[in-house]
Formats: structure tokens, C-alpha cells, sequence
């Protein structure tokens, strides 16, 4: 974490609020507010801090010192307080992933993530860029069916019959993409809203399921055991989880292969990837995990849907999808959460809060049920109700093998590098290099926005938003993605 080290005169800072205060002014509320604002004496510094934030919606206020020593002659090399901060408090990033809590953090994660994820296609970040001549997939599990739900384009065909509840079987309309209808079922009576919750829940465990599945199945490929498999070969993966808009889970996962030492060695020859695809399709589909132990839950298994996406990524440039694209497709998905299926942000703490929240009727139902299973005894190892706003699922937006690339934690630290390259600025936790002991102590003292200061915070983000990078990238993705589904 770095402090900005530009130092413009604060009567610049001074006229650049002005400027955007009297952008605003037509909001009475927040003039008192600006007027204490205004008055700050150390505004252009706070102005500074929010810069440094990128615009945070929701900085954490942090209150300490700093100090870094020569361990050879205990000399202070460096000391940094907040005491002559605005407030006697510098504010840090609140690294929320969603854009729907933090617009410029969630941005920021966007941007590591199509980091991460395109070096493990491409190298770079301490991986070696021999990674693309690996055997490399990107694959898309899905959930089954719970029950026909309208669907974008051409729905089910119109059909004479009722199920028992009345509801017509088919629908026969050409819904558009954006149609409110999408993924709400035809009959919410019929629905396995049981089994949906359920198999949100299972996902984590299917795909762990599947990555030890692939193995195997790479082993029986290969004639060899399933232990010795892992002598010749490892996989790595990154994926990342989507919600539909019927509300279930799909995993979007890159998959290469690499030598038994990880990326830095290349896997047997056998080991294609045409080898690699037919071992994801026989390991995905013999998957079949029990449901817990309950009167609740009828006679079902829990099992990926039979729709499996598989494209190749081919190292030439021939290749029909490029490796950018594939690490911005997936890097969309990590500022989006469960409100893509209309459900909520947040945790529930009530049926009665259930019943008021505006969403619709499939994702109440969704997140009724999650509720009622949570309460069973013996279901209670899934923590239904604390994950009922997220449908059952409680399992993390990306994940990956620790061999797959780098880490979001070493690409902070990078850009911390850089930023203190650039500025000379401090580092608030970390040593610098040997020969020196820092001394920090930090105390959280608050977080977030006043109205004023919000606005003025949206105003700096939109601006840096306005010249960054990643925008162009993910620009060309911005649609469908680089797959048809
Ligand atoms: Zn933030
Ligand atoms: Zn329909
Ligand atoms: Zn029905």
C-alpha cells in the first residue's frame, strides 16, 4: 500500500473541488456537508488519499505509524505517521470483488484476475511462457435440469398439454436476451427447487470431485496407476463460478497440462489435448455424488448437467479463440455475483425478511427453500441459511491450483513495487529489503463515505475509470463472450 506522492498546490486540489461541487450543488442535502468539506485544511491532501484509493467506495480508515531502521546501525531510515493526515487517518482500498459494493475495487479485481488467469495461458508473472505449448482447455460444467425454464431465443414449442397444476407445458415464444421471463420456470410447481439448492450447495464438492475424476481417467488413458499418474503429469486449473439466470452455478475453468514439476516442465507426449478432452468428458459425466442423509431429499444423485463446453486453445495463431479473450471472459464473471439470477447481496436473517425482499418469485422460492433445508439438523453442516442469498452456493468466486499461475496477493505486491518505484513513496507493511526492520502498528478507525465525501470519491473514480486499460481489453468481450452457448 502506497501513499501518492504528487504534491500538487493545494489551491489546484482547491479548484478541481469547486469544480465538482458545483457540478453538485443542485443537491441541497449534502451542502452542509460540503461546506464542512470545503473547509478543510488539509483538503488537497485528502483529496490525494482518495486518489490513492482509486475512488473506493467504502475506504477502510486505518490510524498508526511506520517506522523502518538500518538493522546495522538502528538508525530511522524512514517514519511515517497518520498524525499529519487529514483527520489523523489515511484510507486504504476496501478490495470488495462486487461491483455492486465498490465500482474501482471490483474494477481493480477484474484487472488482476485477467492478469492471473492470462498468464496461465500465456506465461508471464513467474510463469514460463512454454505454458502455451501445454496441452490447454477451457471447459464449462453446468448444473442438469430442475424443470424446463423460458430460455433466451426460441423457447420450449407451444404444446396443447397441462402439467397437474395447470400450467401449460410448452411456451412457444421467441423471448429476447434480456426478457424478464428468462430462466423462470414454466410450472414453479413442478420445480425441483429442492434439488436445485442442493446441487448449488454440492458444487464445490463436484468439481473437486472432477479434478480427482480426471486424474483417473487420465490414469486408465495412460495404463498407469492412479497414484504413479501424478508422477507424470499434473493438472493445473483456474475456474470461475457464474450464476445463471435460473439461478444455478456454472464453472467456467481453464485447464492445462503440465510435467510432473508444474509449468516449468512439459507433460508426456500421450497426454494431448484431444486426450485431455476426452478425459474431462468421461470424468465430468461419471461423476455421481450421494445427497446428504435426509427425509427432504428424495432418491436423487448429484451430477453435472449433460451440456459440457470444451474448446481446445490452440498455441498457434490459428487458434479460433485467443488466450486474451478466454482470461477476460472469465474475468468478467468475478465483479458479478448472485444479483445476475435476481437474488441479493447480501445475508438474510428471516423468513419475514425473505418474504419482503423485491426479487422475484423463482429466486424467493429458491431462497425460501434454502432457508427451510438450512433449518434441518441434518443438513446443518451446509450453512443453507447463512448462504441463502447466494442460492446454497457457498464456494469461492475463482478459484486454482496452486501451480496454475500467480496469486492476487503477489500481484498487489507488484503494483505496490511500482507504485513506490514510481513515487518513492512508503510501504506501510512491509520491510523494503535486508538490511532494515519495520516497525508498524495499525488501528482500524472507521469506514466509508460521508454523502459529500461519496460523491467526490464516484467523481475521481469515473475519471480514472475513464483512462484505464483493462476497459479496451475486456471492451472486446463485451457481449456474448467469445463462446456461443
Ligand atoms: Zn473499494
Ligand atoms: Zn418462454
Ligand atoms: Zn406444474
Amino acid at each position: 500500500m502506497a501513499t501518492q506522492s504528487t504534491t500538487p498546490h493545494d489551491a489546484d486540489w482547491r479548484r478541481a473541488f469547486l469544480a465538482r461541487e458545483a457540478r453538485i450543488r443542485a443537491l441541497p442535502e449534502i451542502d452542509q456537508d460540503l461546506v464542512r468539506l470545503g473547509q478543510l485544511p488539509h483538503l488537497g491532501r485528502w483529496l490525494e488519499q482518495v486518489r490513492a484509493t482509486g475512488g473506493c467506495a467504502a475506504p477502510i480508515y486505518l490510524s498508526g505509524h511506520t517506522t523502518t531502521f538500518d538493522t546495522a546501525t538502528g538508525g530511522v531510515l524512514r517514519h511515517y505517521s497518520t498524525e499529519d493526515e487529514p483527520g489523523g487517518r489515511l484510507a486504504v482500498r476496501c478490495r470488495n470483488r462486487r461491483a455492486t459494493r465498490c465500482g474501482p475495487c471490483s474494477r481493480e479485481y477484474v484487472g488482476d484476475t485477467f492478469q492471473l488467469v492470462r498468464a496461465g495461458l500465456t506465461g508471464g508473472k513467474g510463469i514460463p511462457e512454454t505454458v502455451r505449448d501445454h496441452p490447454r482447455l477451457f471447459v464449462t460444467l453446468t448444473a442438469p435440469s430442475f424443470g424446463p425454464v423460458h430460455r433466451a431465443g426460441t423457447c420450449h414449442s407451444v404444446s396443447r398439454t397441462a402439467c397437474e397444476h395447470g400450467s401449460p407445458r410448452g411456451c412457444g415464444q421467441q423471448h429476447g436476451d434480456s426478457d424478464d421471463c428468462i430462466g423462470q420456470p414454466l410450472c414453479p410447481h413442478c420445480y425441483d427447487y429442492t434439488g436445485h439448492v442442493l446441487w448449488n450447495a454440492a458444487a464445490p464438492s463436484l468439481w473437486k470431485a472432477f479434478r480427482d475424476n480426471l486424474y483417473h481417467h487420465l490414469a486408465a488413458r495412460a495404463g498407469v496407476g492412479r497414484t504413479a499418474v501424478r508422477g507424470l503429469l499434473r493438472i493445473s486449473a483456474a475456474k470461475v463460478a457464474e450464476y445463471q439466470k435460473r439461478g444455478a452455478v456454472h464453472f467456467h475453468a481453464v485447464i492445462r497440462l503440465d510435467g510432473p514439476t508444474g509449468p516449468d516442465s512439459a507433460p508426456p507426449a500421450w497426454a494431448t489435448a484431444v486426450l485431455l478432452a476426452d478425459a474431462v468428458r468421461t470424468a465430468a459425466a461419471a461423476i455421481a455424488l450421494a445427497p446428504p442423509d435426509s427425509a427432504a431429499i428424495g432418491d436423487i444423485r448429484l451430477r453435472f448437467g449433460s451440456q459440457l463446453d470444451i474448446h481446445e486453445l490452440s498455441s498457434g495463431d490459428g487458434g479460433r479463440i485467443t488466450d486474451e479473450a478466454v482470461a477476460a471472459y472469465v474475468a468478467k464473471y468475478t465483479s458479478k455475483s448472485v444479483e445476475s439470477a435476481g437474488a441479493v447481496d447480501r445475508r438474510l436473517t428471516s423468513l419475514a425478511e425473505i418474504r419482503a425482499l423485491r426479487v422475484t418469485e423463482h429466486a424467493r422460492a429458491l431462497i425460501a427453500t434454502a432457508w427451510h433445508l438450512g433449518g434441518l439438523p441434518e443438513l446443518e453442516h451446509l450453512r443453507l441459511r447463512a448462504w441463502a442469498h447466494m442460492l446454497g452456493y457457498r464456494g469461492h468466486c475463482l478459484t486454482k491450483t496452486r501451480a496454475y499461475s500467480t496469486t492476487y496477493g503477489q500481484l498487489r505486491a507488484d503494483r505496490a513495487e511500482h507504485a513506490r518505484a514510481l513515487a518513492g513513496s512508503h510501504d506501510l507493511f512491509t520491510d523494503w529489503d535486508d538490511g532494515t526492520v519495520t516497525d508498524a502498528v495499525w488501528r482500524f478507525v472507521g469506514q466509508g463515505h460521508s454523502p459529500a465525501e461519496k460523491l467526490i470519491a464516484t467523481g475521481i473514480a469515473e475519471d480514472l475509470a475513464a483512462s484505464r486499460d483493462i476497459a479496451a481489453e475486456l471492451a472486446r468481450d463485451r457481449h456474448d463472450g467469445p463462446f456461443r452457448r
